[in-house]
């Protein structure tokens, strides 16, 4: 497949989109079963496509329907796969994709060109802490900082004392991790006074926000940037898109997925607005999806200028990893980015003032009357002492009432309750399914 490492010029990608569209709707008609028989119930047929508008006639395609496959059916090439990987399963079951050689060549190519979008350079050394296995994290940036020229600290995802030990003996100037893993290594850093050879981070796999970059960036010194790599493994693993030295949503690189952001009517929604993120691969590979739902509530930052090789490709914001994460509390709504907004902040603060006399921050859910119910749960490592419990709760209300408006009950216990993750943590332990508490 012909692809760059820099992109087409954006006056050239609707017509280069177009024409790779209709040869992998084509291919996929012709070549497997589960499209054939959708686009025939849909009463559609490939051809029918002649511009870019044409492609809201085509059915879309869901989660569900994959997981439904029988495991074998999801690879369009079986006698040329290569290796199989799997979502992490954050709403459910995880998702199997099938990658061919082609889908390596174009996730190591668009990698690099992701690393070189946040200023990595041929010759600099990459820290690996995303987990090396089914996750496509570890052997995709793997792959993607090779295709740079990059040399690579493989890792995984490493107790912290390792990481640190990995950095000051090797001095990599890039670092990639999910930004939970690079909250430790900076609560890690703050405790132990470490100096840092990292320069670069590229963080994901997980929602996060400008205040967890915020507290990064601060953990690890005025040097460090960090930047937002957005991907999932049903589109080929970790670099969909990937922020720019603006720091401002991650560049889309349409001229592989064809992007869509629609509201609830499926419109596409307008710059400034949040709908769902609608991906197409526009090539064919061993599990490519037309107009796969993502389930990722986005917003469309810009479409616009940018001061990077990207410029004109649309950049987006990622707010919540799925739509449904939208749920009814009391009279109103909250989505769960803002509660993971707070269990970030909360954590931060608690522990600049207890130290290590508080544990783990989560937000628990139950289901209440056919509401939701919100508990904020906090360890401490002596549960029983009523002076410092009353200050803990006081100070996660206090936060919670500034950043969404509310605040819900405080429940303290030991430390220890809830297992410490290296990789993604949950920040909010949902128990709707388990019935009332
Ligand atoms: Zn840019």
């Amino acid at each position: 497949m012909d692809l760059g490492i820099y992109p087409p010029h954006i006056n050239a990608l609707r017509s280069i989109q177009l024409k790779k569209f209709r040869y992998t709707t084509k291919w996929l008609n012709d070549h497997t079963l589960f499209y054939k028989t959708k686009f025939r119930k849909a009463d559609v047929d490939p051809t029918d496509i002649k511009s870019l508008d044409d492609i809201k006639k085509l059915p879309f395609t869901t989660k569900d329907e994959l997981n439904a496959l029988p495991n074998s059916e999801i690879c369009w090439h079986p006698e040329l796969t290569l290796r199989k990987h799997t979502s992490s399963g954050t709403t459910g079951m995880p998702t199997a994709s099938c990658f061919i050689d082609v889908d390596l060549q174009v996730m190591g190519t668009l990698g690099a060109r992701s690393l070189k979008l946040c200023g990595c350079e041929e010759g600099m050394t990459l820290q690996v802490n995303y987990g090396y296995g089914f996750f496509t994290g570890g052997l995709i940036f793997d792959e993607a900082a090779r295709r740079l020229g990059m040399k690579i600290l493989p890792q995984g995802a490493a107790p912290i004392d390792k990481s640190i030990a990995a950095m000051q003996r090797f001095q990599p100037k890039v670092w990639c991790c999910t930004p939970t893993y690079a909250k430790r290594v900076c609560y890690y850093i703050g405790d132990n006074g470490v100096d840092v050879s990292w320069r670069i981070g590229s963080h994901g796999a997980e929602v996060w926000t400008n205040e967890t970059r915020k507290l990064i960036e601060e953990g690890l010194g005025p040097d460090y940037k960090a930047y937002d790599v957005f991907g999932l493994c049903e589109k080929g693993g970790p670099f969909v898109g990937h922020e720019c030295i603006a720091q401002d949503g991650s560049h889309i690189w349409t001229d592989v997925f064809y992007m869509e952001i629609l509201d609830e009517n499926g419109e596409d929604v307008s710059e400034g607005e949040i709908g769902e993120l609608v991906l197409s691969h526009i090539y064919a590979g061993g599990y490519s999806t037309i107009r796969y739902r993502t389930g990722d509530k986005v917003k469309l930052v810009a479409e616009n200028d940018c001061v990077c090789f990207a410029s004109g490709y649309p950049r987006i914001q990622i707010l919540g990893r799925k739509v449904k994460d939208e749920f009814k509390v009391g009279g109103t709504f909250l989505i769960r980015s803002d509660l993971e907004n707070v269990a970030v902040n909360t954590t931060r603060k608690l522990h600049e003032l207890f130290g290590a006399d508080v544990g783990e921050f989560r937000v628990e859910l139950s289901s209440l009357e056919g509401t939701t119910d919100v508990r904020y749960c906090v360890e401490l490592a002596d549960p029983e002492n009523a002076e410092q419990k009353s200050v803990v709760k006081s100070v996660v209300r206090d936060i919670s009432r500034h950043m969404i408006n509310r605040s819900f009950p405080v429940k303290t216990m030991e430390i220890g309750t809830y297992e410490q993750s290296l990789g993604k943590t949950k920040l909010i332990i949902d128990k709707r399914n388990e019935g009332p508490q």
